[in-house]
C-alpha cells in the first residue's frame, strides 16, 4: 500500500499527466479509469479534507474531459463515476425503507454530575476500574443512514422514526464529500451500513438565508432545518447547490467475509472511515481514559463552540472499546455505551415589548422586535429582525407576544414562532407604517417584492446607511469613521453625502471633545488611503442594489472608467459575465440618475480612483506570475496582499500546485507550507520578500532608469 505522501504524488502526477492530454480523446478513453480515480481523489482533498491540491479550474478541466469522454463512449460510464451525481428529474414521492439497524437516539447529560453517574454504571455494568472513552463533537444537523454494497453507495435514507427512513439515495448523491464508492472489500466487508449527519455550515447557511430574503421567502431558524429541509427537495439537482456537508461518524452493521480483521475500537472505526474516503470526525475526536478528562474536555469545547464553522449543540461521548459497546447494549431507547452532552439551550422566551422601524440604504423599512432582554448562549438579546410583513403574518406575531426566540451560534436572533395560546386579549396587531419613520415620505412596495420602501433617495436614514456602508471595511475600509461618528458627523451637518467625507473640516474636528490629534490624524490617513482603493471596491462601497463584492469585481474588470456603465444599455450590461436581468436592470438605475453621476464627478475630483486597474495590470510587473497566501501577515491584511498582486498583474491560485509560483508565508503557515516545498518550481518568500518583490521596478521601468 502507498504511503499518504506517495499516494499525493502519484495522483499529482497523474494529474499533470492527464491535464497534458486534455483534448486527446482515445488517451482519455483508454485511461479513463485513471481519470476518474484522479477526480474522486480531488473530490475528497477537496470536500473531505478541505485541503485542495489543485486550483477549481483545474479540477474543472479535468471533469468536463471525463464529461466529454464518457458522452463520447456512453459504453464506459460506471455507477460511481463522479459525473454519475447529477440525478434524473424529480422525485415524486420518497420511498420508504427500513434501516437495516435500528438508528437509536442518545441519553442525554447537561454537567459533570450527569456524567459521573454515567460512568459509574458503565463501569458497573463492564467491572472495569476505568473505561476509555472517545468524545466527538455531537454535529447539529439532519441525520443519515447510508449503505455500501460490494463497494457501492446503493443507498441513503432519513433517520424517520428510526426503524424505517425516507430513501433520498439521489439527493444524497449531489453531496460531495458522500463517495458514490468505497473500497469496503479491502476490509473485507461486502455491505456495510454507515450513519452520519447532513449539515449546512454557517457560512453557507447565512448566504442562504440571504437568497430567501431577496426571493421574498422567509429565511430559516437555523442551519438544521436548512440542512433537513435541503435533504427532502423534490428535485435533487437543487440539493446539489446548497453546499451541504456530511459527518459520517458510525459504522452501524457490517457483513464481514470470513477472513476480515476485527476492528477493535470506536476511534479505529473512525479512522477506517476516513481511509475510505468518508468525512469523519478523526480529527476532531479525543479519546480520554477515564471519565474526568471527558468532563474538563466537554466545558473547554464549550467554549470553543462559536469558532466552528459548523453547528454542534454538544459532544457526543462513546465507550471506545466496541467489545465494551456489545457488552453494555442498549435500553430500548438508547446505547448504553454513549450518551449526549448537551451544551447550553440557544432557545428562550420572552415577550414582544415594540416594533421599531428601520430603515436601510436602498429604502427598505425593516421592522425590529423589541423584546424583553434575555440571555441565550451568554449573549443578551433584546431586538431580533422580523425582517418585513409577510414574515409577522406567517409567524402569526402581535405586540405583547410571548415569542419563542434562538439564537444559533454567531447566526443572527431569530423568532422560531409566537404562543397564540398564551395570549390574554390584550395583544394588538403589528401596524406597518404607511410613511417613512425618518422622512415622513409614503412607503411604496412593488408587486414582487415583500419589503415596504422609502423612495426618498435623501432621506436622512438611507443617508446615513450608504456613508456606513461606503466606509465599511469590505468596502473602502475608512477606519475611524465609525457607525456612531457618521451619525453625529451626519446630526451636525458635516456629513450631507458620500463625497462630504472627502470634506471633513479637520481643523474643526480636532477642536471637538473626545477627538485627540491622534485619532484626527487617523480619520485623516484612512480618509486619504481610501483614494487610493481599487475600483472594485468602490463600486461596491456605492452600495447599488444587488451588487456586491463579487459582481463589483467583474464590473470593474469591463470598463476602464466607472463612468462607463452610465453609457451602456441594460442588453449591453447583460453582456457582462454573472449579470442578470435584475443586476443590469439595477445598475442602469443607478447610472441613469444624474444626481448619482453628479456625486461620482465630484468623487472623482476628491481624487478617488474611478478608472479601472484593468489597463495597468495588464503590463503589471507581476503579470502571468501566480500566488498563494498562507499564514497571518502582519504589515498588511491577506486581502490587501491579494489585491496589491492583482493590481500588479498577478494572480490569485486557491491550492499548491505546480502552476504556483510564489507561496507568500507569514506566521504559522500550515499544510500549504509543507506542500510547497515539494515542489521545487515555487519560490516560497516571506512578508518582507513579498514586498520587496512588489517594490521591484519592472523591467520597462528599469531601462527607462538607465537611459
Ligand atoms: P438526539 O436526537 O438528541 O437524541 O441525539 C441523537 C442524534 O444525535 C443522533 O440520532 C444523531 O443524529 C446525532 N448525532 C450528531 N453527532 C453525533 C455523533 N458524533 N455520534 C452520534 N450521534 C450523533
Ligand atoms: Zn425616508
Amino acid at each position: 500500500m502507498m504511503s499518504n505522501n506517495e499516494k499525493t504524488r502519484f495522483y499529482q502526477d497523474k494529474s499533470r499527466e492527464l491535464a497534458g492530454h486534455l483534448d486527446d480523446q482515445s488517451f482519455l478513453s483508454e485511461n479513463i479509469d485513471l481519470l476518474r480515480e484522479v477526480i474522486r481523489f480531488h473530490e475528497n482533498r477537496y470536500y473531505v479534507m478541505n485541503d485542495p491540491l489543485v486550483s477549481d479550474v483545474e479540477f474543472d478541466l479535468l471533469y468536463k474531459a471525463l464529461e466529454k469522454t464518457e458522452a463520447t463512449n456512453p459504453s464506459l460510464v460506471v455507477p460511481d463515476s463522479p459525473t454519475q451525481r447529477v440525478g434524473p428529474g424529480i422525485t415524486k414521492q420518497f420511498k420508504t425503507v427500513q434501516h437495516l439497524v435500528p438508528m437509536l437516539s442518545l441519553e442525554n447529560s447537561y454537567d459533570a454530575a450527569d456524567l459521573l453517574e454515567w460512568d459509574r454504571k458503565a463501569r458497573e455494568l463492564s467491572g472495569l476500574e476505568k473505561l476509555s472513552y472517545c468524545v466527538e463533537p455531537k454535529f447539529d444537523g439532519a441525520s443519515i443512514s447510508l449503505v455500501y454494497e460490494n463497494d457501492l453507495f446503493t443507498r441513503g435514507a432519513t433517520r424517520g422514526d428510526g426503524v424505517e427512513g425516507e430513501d433520498i439515495t439521489l439527493n444524497l448523491k449531489q453531496i460531495k464529500s458522500i463517495p458514490l464508492s468505497a473500497t469496503f472489500s479491502r476490509y473485507g466487508i461486502q455491505q456495510a451500513e454507515i450513519r452520519g449527519e447532513v449539515l449546512m455550515n454557517k457560512n453557507s447557511f447565512l448566504k442562504f438565508n440571504e437568497q430567501l430574503l431577496e426571493q421574498n421567502l422567509p429565511p430559516l431558524a437555523n442551519p438544521r432545518n436548512a440542512a433537513s429541509g435541503s435533504l427532502r427537495l423534490k428535485d435533487a439537482r437543487l440539493v446539489g447547490k446548497r453546499n451541504l456537508e456530511a459527518f459520517i461518524y458510525h459504522i452501524a452493521y457490517l457483513n464481514f467475509t470470513p477472513d476480515h480483521e476485527e476492528i477493535p475500537s470506536h476511534a479505529k472505526s473512525l479512522e477506517m472511515l476516513w481511509d475510505l474516503g468518508f468525512r469523519s470526525p478523526v480529527h476532531e475526536k479525543k479519546v480520554f481514559l477515564g471519565i474526568q478528562g471527558v468532563i474538563d474536555f466537554c466545558k473547554e469545547f464549550e467554549e470553543k463552540r462559536d469558532e466552528l464553522p459548523y453547528e454542534i449543540d454538544g459532544l457526543v461521548i462513546k465507550v471506545n472499546e466496541l467489545s465494551l459497546q456489545e457488552k453494555l447494549g442498549m435500553t430500548t431507547h438508547h446505547p448504553r455505551w454513549a450518551i449526549a452532552f448537551k451544551f447550553k439551550a440557544r432557545q428562550s422566551t420572552s415577550k414582544l415589548l415594540q416594533v421599531e422601524y428601520q430603515v436601510g440604504r436602498t429604502g427598505s423599512v425593516t421592522p425590529v422586535a423589541k423584546i424583553q432582554p434575555v440571555p441565550i448562549g451568554g449573549v443578551t438579546v433584546a431586538s431580533i429582525s422580523l425582517h418585513n410583513q409577510d414574515f409577522i403574518r406567517e409567524k402569526d406575531i402581535r405586540m405583547g407576544d410571548t415569542l419563542l426566540v434562538e439564537r444559533a451560534g454567531d447566526v443572527i436572533p431569530y423568532i422560531v414562532k409566537s404562543f397564540p395560546e398564551l395570549r390574554d386579549g390584550s395583544e394588538v396587531e403589528i401596524q406597518f407604517p404607511s410613511h417613512c419613520p425618518v422622512c415622513k415620505t409614503a412607503l411604496v412596495k412593488t408587486e414582487d417584492e415583500a419589503v415596504w420602501r422609502c423612495p426618498n433617495e435623501r432621506c436622512d436614514a438611507q443617508v446615513v446607511e450608504r456613508m456606513i456602508h461606503f466606509t465599511s471595511k469590505d468596502a473602502m475600509d475608512i477606519r475611524g469613521l465609525g457607525d456612531a461618528i457618521i451619525r453625529k458627523f451626519h446630526e451636525m451637518g458635516w456629513l450631507k453625502d458620500i463625497p462630504s467625507i472627502y470634506q471633513l473640516p479637520l481643523d474643526e474636528l480636532r477642536k471637538m471633545e473626545g477627538f485627540g490629534a491622534k485619532s484626527v490624524t487617523n480619520i485623516s490617513e484612512a480618509i486619504e488611503k481610501s483614494k487610493t482603493q481599487p475600483l472594485f471596491r468602490l463600486i461596491n462601497a456605492l452600495g447599488i442594489r444587488f451588487v456586491g463584492e463579487t459582481t463589483a469585481k467583474t464590473l470593474a474588470q469591463s470598463v476602464s472608467h466607472l463612468l462607463d456603465l452610465a453609457t451602456m444599455d441594460k442588453e449591453a450590461l447583460q453582456q457582462i459575465e454573472d449579470v442578470g436581468v435584475k443586476v443590469a436592470e439595477s445598475i442602469h438605475q443607478y447610472f441613469s440618475n444624474p444626481a448619482n453621476i453628479e456625486m461620482l464627478k465630484r468623487l472623482e475630483a476628491a481624487g478617488l480612483q474611478l478608472k479601472s486597474i484593468k489597463q495597468a495590470s495588464v503590463d503589471g510587473s507581476l503579470k502571468g506570475k501566480s500566488f498563494l497566501f498562507t499564514g497571518t501577515l502582519y504589515k498588511m491584511k491577506r486581502a490587501e496582499a491579494e489585491a496589491l498582486v492583482e493590481s500588479n498583474g498577478g494572480k490569485i491560485l486557491s491550492g499548491v500546485s505546480s502552476k504556483l509560483d510564489y507561496l507568500i508565508v507569514g506566521e504559522d503557515a500550515g499544510s500549504k507550507l509543507e506542500k510547497a516545498k515539494k515542489i521545487a518550481s515555487i519560490q516560497i518568500l516571506d512578508e518582507d520578500g513579498f514586498i520587496k518583490l512588489i517594490q521591484k521596478p519592472t523591467d520597462t521601468q528599469q531601462s527607462a532608469q538607465h537611459l
